[in-house]
């Protein structure tokens, strides 16, 4: 393991932020899979998984077994892991200026599409080098300002030279899940069977230029805007949602981590048997597909339903309880499908969302992915 340190620009004059970067088998070989946990500070199942993934790799390597190259952030947002009101950790949004961490990322398509529009041919390892030059340079270009762009910077300029992208984040309460693009379905369909999730969801653009997409979706989308063009799919990219924010514990973390590791050798990063797939406990469905629930009006959240759970059209997930005056307003689904996530607090505002069911029409529009 080669150990970097990467020091993050702070506001403040005199003091010092860095981000650790561990590096396993050979610098620049391929393929090359970015690993990084908790980019939500708050997420905290990765970390642990990342710290059993390292323990992994440390033995693979000395096996001499890492063909390409990993690359591991364990610690993905020292920014967000800092943070805190009152006792409480705040991790998903920088308290600086309210923005999501997991949003708004460098945009690269059209100022790679740019560079390369000339230089395409019909050599499929040619033009997959001039991209990622490309998107290094369109990279290099941008002058990040706050302590959290930087830190935004840093993290993208890692993955986007990745051929394989697994930000690992939780979500409140749930059960295994995956974000990827559409077509990188059947890229992570091993990943998807090796860690059991529940769901799978895609999409081509979910809005807000989450991290995960910000490496695939040049790629995409310079494929179809050059189908003539030989353009290899140079990097697959998947959120793995690792359950919820309280399953934090040493057996679930270790089955992770040995998942994440045998994908690395169907990935052909890690030489060796391939580990057997496990048959797939869902299908991939579109992100739209997807509908938050939420509540009618504000009080005590007490639900019926728990995440894991299959509901029905019309089923009575939950109800908002308002201790004054006593009425109860259910909140009901729409579609049929996987209770795959709920919030962990227990008092709603109004229109907040409660839950999530996987379903299986479409039926959302505009951006997919909440605040
Ligand atoms: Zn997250």
């Amino acid at each position: 393991m080669h150990t970097e340190t990467l020091a993050l620009p702070t506001a403040t004059p005199g003091t010092q932020r860095t981000l650790t970067v561990q590096r396993f088998g050979t610098r620049g070989a391929r393929p090359c899979v970015y690993l990084q946990a908790s980019l939500h500070a708050d997420e905290i199942p990765a970390m642990l998984v990342a710290d059993k993934l390292r323990r992994i790799l440390v033995e693979l390597e000395a096996q001499g077994r890492i063909v390409g190259e990993v690359i591991l952030v364990p610690v993905a947002n020292p920014i967000g892991l800092a943070q805190s009101v009152m006792g409480e950790p705040v991790g998903r949004f920088d308290l600086a200026d309210g923005r999501n961490f997991n949003r708004d990322y460098a945009y690269l398509t059209e100022a790679v599409a740019e560079r390369v529009a000339d230089r395409l041919g019909a050599d499929e390892a040619a033009n997959a080098a001039a991209i990622r030059a490309a998107l290094a340079e369109a990279l290099a270009e941008r002058k990040p300002q706050t302590a959290t762009e930087h830190l935004k910077h840093a993290l993208l300029g890692l993955a986007v030279q990745a051929d394989y992208v697994l930000d690992l984040h939780c979500d409140n309460e749930a059960v295994m899940h995956l974000y990827t693009l559409t077509p990188s379905a059947e890229a992570f369909a091993p990943l998807q069977r090796l860690l059991g999730a529940q769901a799978v969801f895609l999409a081509t653009n979910s809005g807000g230029d989450p991290f995960d997409e910000a490496g695939s979706r040049p790629w995409n989308e310079l494929r179809e805007r050059w189908p003539d063009k030989a353009i290899p799919f140079g990097c697959h990219s998947v959120t793995v949602e690792l359950r919820g924010q309280a399953d934090v514990e040493h057996g679930v973390a270790e089955a992770d981590a040995q998942a994440i590791a045998g994908f690395l050798v169907h990935a052909g990063v890690v030489t060796g048997e391939p580990p057997a797939l496990p048959d797939a406990l869902c299908a991939p469905t579109p992100l739209e597909s997807v509908e938050p629930l939420t509540a009618p009006v504000g009080g005590v959240l007490v639900f019926h339903r728990r995440v894991g759970e299959r509901v029905e059209v019309g089923e009575v997930v939950a109800d908002v309880v308002n201790p004054v005056d006593g009425t109860v307003a259910p909140i009901r689904t729409e579609s049929a499908g996987l209770l795959f996530a709920r919030i962990a607090t227990r008092f709603v505002a109004p229109g907040g969302r409660v839950a999530k069911v996987a379903g299986t029409a479409l039926r959302r529009t505009g951006p997919l992915l909440s605040a």
